[in-house]
């Protein structure tokens, strides 16, 4: 049996109202920042129970509009987690702050008992990132936060409708990055990305910024950026936001139907499930023994098992100046060798589910014989 990872095929196996949709808006030429834009912002505002929401290019972009519309730049600390994806320190490199980390632990978030021994007095903001789907301790933060006089950037590219305690990711920082990539929670047909805020002045500079520093058509305030969100991607935005509810349903119950056949192989560790988050799931990953050995009998068994991510960011080459080394962040290091992604989707079905967990099971009995 093949177990595909990506599920974009069937996601857009009847896309005909969309290419409707696109017919209108070509005869239109309405191509930058037109109706179509501001109805999906609309959309997505009211969606998250959000103030604005404000379409940009990509989800890097809306990471590193809100950290320029701070005043964030050369000489400025932006704390993250060491565990996160290239794209939340490109944002922090593009505008020239400080990259510094802080590790993370097994829920996947920063681990909140180091944050306050990472703060200098150069530090500006704290960037949260809500990895896997699930969501950081917000509370903890934010107090933390509040008592230093730090801003707040929500990554919640990989967290769309989480859930802490009730509140939405979006809801709790300064502004909040959302991603459309085509292996986010909702994609589009390339690169697009969302900032949110409930903050009338951070909605004002993020717009100005996404458009060139553009006041209005003659005046320009400052330097920004092109980076509005596409309007043919804001239809295929529009079509998809509708199904949101029935996308994050169905990844929450393809990772309780692996919860439960996942439990119990030795070899295997179920991270632990806070009953005070709601996990959307974007990645289903477990730690496991014998990460490397397991991956290949996966994948020879038909099964596109991932890892998220191999190679620590501490690590890479392109973060050499920054000054970390081998052993600085163990929890992220250990992540890299121990975890397993396997495919988590609306799309997925229980058979293709069933084969992951006894080729899994397989793999440990055999190991034991
Ligand atoms: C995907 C992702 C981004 C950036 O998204 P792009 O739209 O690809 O630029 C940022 N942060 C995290 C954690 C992501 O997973």
């Amino acid at each position: 049996m093949h177990v595909r990872y990506s599920p974009l095929a069937q996601q857009f196996a009847d896309v005909d109202a969309v290419f409707d949709e696109m017919r209108a808006l070509v005869k239109s030429g309405d191509f930058t920042l037109g109706k179509v834009v501001q109805e999906f912002e609309e959309m997505f505002a009211a969606t998250l129970g959000v103030k604005h929401a404000i379409g940009v290019g990509s989800g890097t972009d809306a990471l590193k509009i809100p950290l320029r519309a701070l005043g964030i730049g050369p000489g400025d600390e932006v704390i993250t987690a060491a565990n996160t994806f290239y794209a939340t320190v490109g944002a922090m490199a593009e505008v020239g702050a400080k990259i510094v980390f802080v590790d993370c632990d097994d829920t996947f978030c920063l681990d909140v008992d180091q944050l306050e021994r990472a703060i200098t007095p150069r530090t500006k903001a704290i960037i949260p990132v809500h990895l896997t789907g699930d969501v950081a301790e917000m509370p903890t933060i934010m107090e933390i936060a509040k008592k230093h006089d730090l801003r707040i950037i929500e990554d919640g590219c990989q967290s769309l409708m989480g859930e802490y305690n009730g509140k939405r990711v979006g809801t709790w920082g300064d502004a909040t990055a959302f991603s459309m990539h085509p292996l986010k929670i909702i994609n589009v047909w390339g690169d697009a990305g969302i900032v949110v805020t409930n903050d009338d002045e951070m909605n004002r500079k993020v717009r100005l910024l996404r458009n060139h520093g553009l006041r209005n058509r003659d005046e320009m305030e400052t330097f920004g950026y092109n980076s509005r969100l596409d309007s043919l991607q804001a239809v295929v935005g529009k079509w998809i936001l509708r199904q949101l509810g029935d996308i994050v349903a169905g990844r929450i119950a393809a990772a309780a139907h692996y919860d439960n056949g996942f439990k119990g192989i030795p070899g295997v560790r179920v991270p632990e499930r806070r009953p005070y988050t709601k996990n959307v799931y974007l990645l289903y990953i477990l730690f496991v023994e014998d990460r490397d050995a397991l991956l290949k009998h996966c994948i020879s068994r038909g099964i596109e098992a991932k890892i998220h991510y191999p190679i620590p960011l501490h690590l890479q080459d392109a973060l050499r100046p920054v000054g970390y080394k081998a052993g600085d962040f163990p929890v992220t290091e250990r992540h890299c060798r121990e975890t397993i992604s396997f495919p988590v989707d609306q799309h997925l079905g229980r058979a293709e589910q069933d084969h992951v967990i006894e080729t899994v099971q397989e793999f440990y009995n055999g190991r034991r014989t």
